[in-house]
């Protein structure tokens, strides 16, 4: 029988009870950090290339903004829905709180299969979501960013036509724009280099050598490629599997991350790369493997699955990858896990960065982005390891503890106006 999967925001509530408990707070506190504080619905036309005309659903959740402006990715896929739209806006508020920047949480979505529309189709659609949700996004306001199937150029078309609606250039209206538009240096790999830090350091902390250890990763989109070249260089680990939404591919010897990506970016997968077995996506999270990095969607690692895992270490570049249940089998099997809103966080963390440089008219090098997320991202670390370690709890009780926390007491201070 195919395993139940829980809607991804029932997860989301699961994960704030446990860290609510542990955290003692105040039954109206709770209640509050369950629902977002907006919900915005857009439906709007899209001419396509044949002439007709298409109705697209859009969503913006604005979960919280205690702790400053709404900030997240805006993603576009076949199978965006509400409640996974409210379940990343409460994990980007986690996160951002987690990495201490000072955002909300937010996220955006429209269901749309971005692989079957043209360049053309896919700018008219982006223009026409970023009309219909007019002054709800702005630098100080609510800030979008790139996810799953949207990118730099994504970014530019939404900057141009908040822009234009404006009469004035706004560049820190989204981050992970291009960088002859304002965006950031070292904005692109953020979030596979965190992930990357992240991993460093769980191994420095369980006192496991990296040199030659091997690791997969599911998802070789941006995130993934990105972990998987700058792990390899920052470490000496060797990938032994890969896979994208078309199936995947494993060896013992070891896959090169750059050819993998070359392979990917000539032939649109990784699968029928030379050398390579083909596995299946979940074959690939068994994989016997020192370090597995699920770097695509949620709801990935179920029960049914965790008790299969191999790795040691699992670190959550997706959002959300991992179901309440399968948490408690991989803390029971002593798997240690950096959680998502941890191990992903390398990305808002340059989000952020790249809107100081906008708002300051500022340009910093590669070089001193990178210093800073290195910075930024040890530090977040090694705050949610002293909170584990303290409470024995697992990474993924204390990242919530340490990232609710904070939103907790932003809301208490602020006080109930009037
Ligand atoms: N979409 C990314 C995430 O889930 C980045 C968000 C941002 O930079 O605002 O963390």
């Amino acid at each position: 029988m195919p395993e139940k999967r829980p809607d991804a925001f029932a997860n989301a509530l699961e994960q704030l009870r446990i860290a609510s408990e542990r955290l003692k707070l105040d039954e109206g506190i709770h209640r509050m950090l369950r629902e977002p504080k907006k919900v915005i619905r857009v439906t709007f036309p899209v001419r396509m290339d044949s002439g007709k005309i298409r109705i697209f659903k859009g969503y913006r959740v604005q979960y919280n903004d205690a702790r400053g402006p709404f900030k997240g990715g805006i993603r576009y896929h076949p199978e965006v829905s509400l409640d996974e739209v409210k379940a990343l806006a409460a994990w980007m508020t986690w996160k951002c709180s987690v990495a201490d920047i000072p955002f909300g949480g937010s996220k955006g979505g429209v269901v749309c299969d971005p692989k079957r529309m043209s360049q053309g189709e896919l700018e008219r659609l982006t223009r026409r979501f970023t009309a219909a949700l007019g002054d709800a996004i702005g630098p100080d306001v609510d800030i979008p960013a790139p996810d799953v199937y949207t990118n730099a150029q994504t970014m530019a078309w939404i900057l141009d036509t908040y822009s234009q609606m404006k009469g004035k250039m706004v560049p820190a209206v989204v981050t992970g724009k291009p960088i002859a538009l304002g965006g950031s240096l070292g904005r692109d790999a953020a979030t596979g280099r965190g992930a990357a830090i992240c991993t460093r350091e769980a191994a420095r902390v369980n006192r496991m050598p990296l040199k030659g250890a091997s690791f997969a990763v599911q998802g070789y989109g941006n995130v993934g490629s990105n972990y998987a070249v700058i792990l390899e260089a920052m470490t000496g680990a060797r990938m032994v599997a890969a896979s994208d939404s078309r199936g995947g591919i494993y060896s013992k010897r070891g896959l090169d991350p750059r050819k993998v990506l070359a392979h990917k970016e000539k032939t649109g997968s990784v699968v029928g790369f030379p050398g390579g077995e083909e596995v299946s996506n979940e074959e690939l999270l068994e994989t016997e493997c020192d370090v597995l990095c699920p770097a695509a969607f949620e709801n990935q690692i179920t029960a049914n699955v965790a008790k299969k895992v191999r790795a040691k270490v699992v670190i959550e570049a997706a959002n959300g990858p991992t179901t309440p249940e399968a948490d408690k089998i991989l803390d029971g099997a002593k798997v240690f896990l950096v959680p998502d809103i941890l191990a992903n966080s390398g990305g808002v963390m340059v989000s952020y960065l790249e809107w100081v440089q906008d708002l300051q008219r500022l340009r910093w090098t590669e070089d001193e982005v990178n210093g800073m997320l290195e910075e930024k991202m040890t530090g977040a670390f090694t705050q949610v390891h002293k909170e584990a370690a303290s409470g024995g709890v697992s990474m993924r009780t204390a990242a919530l503890v340490v990232g609710v926390g904070r939103v907790a007491d932003a809301v208490k201070t602020l006080g109930i106006w009037p």
